[in-house]
């Protein structure tokens, strides 16, 4: 489980001081877990692995800790083409891939495009931040015979 440094402490008891929670044991294993997975988890793949050592954790909390985390800035939230949302602790406005067969999520490395990453689109408003997604078909899932 990934240690949080001080400055993500201090946000997260602020965040949750700001909501009138407390920072419960419960609540920091839910933001370690999902600060320290970069395989983009959904909130049931969290549950499923904090169980293990948190018989008692609630899917509820979880969902519950994950909106806060969002709502923070530390998160964000990726869209599942397939239903239902992925959290994401990188937060610097970078693309992902979705793999049309199995479903994975993973980060793409895409040139920048402009000053900021973002496109001056001044016609339109402005432009804070970027999340394109991009389909395709994973390594794995190429090596596997087609049904
Ligand atoms: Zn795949
Ligand atoms: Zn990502």
């Amino acid at each position: 489980m990934k240690e949080l440094n001080s400055t993500t402490m201090d946000i997260l008891r602020e965040t949750c001081r700001d909501a009138g929670l407390r920072l419960t044991q419960q609540r920091l294993s839910v933001f370690q877990e999902v600060l320290g997975s970069h395989d983009h988890p959904t909130a049931e793949t969290i549950h499923g692995r904090l169980r293990r050592t948190a018989p008692t954790l609630s899917l509820d909390t979880v969902y519950r800790t994950l909106a806060l985390l969002e709502r923070c800035g530390l998160v964000h939230r990726v869209l599942d083409p397939g239903g239902g949302d992925r959290f994401d602790p990188v937060t610097d406005g970078h693309t992902h891939v979705v793999c049309r067969r199995c479903g994975r999520i993973d980060d793409l490395p895409v040139p920048a495009l402009g000053p900021g990453g973002l496109p001056e689109a001044t016609h339109w408003g402005r432009v804070e931040r970027r999340h394109v997604v991009y389909y395709g078909v994973c390594k794995a899932c190429l090596a596997e015979p087609r049904h």
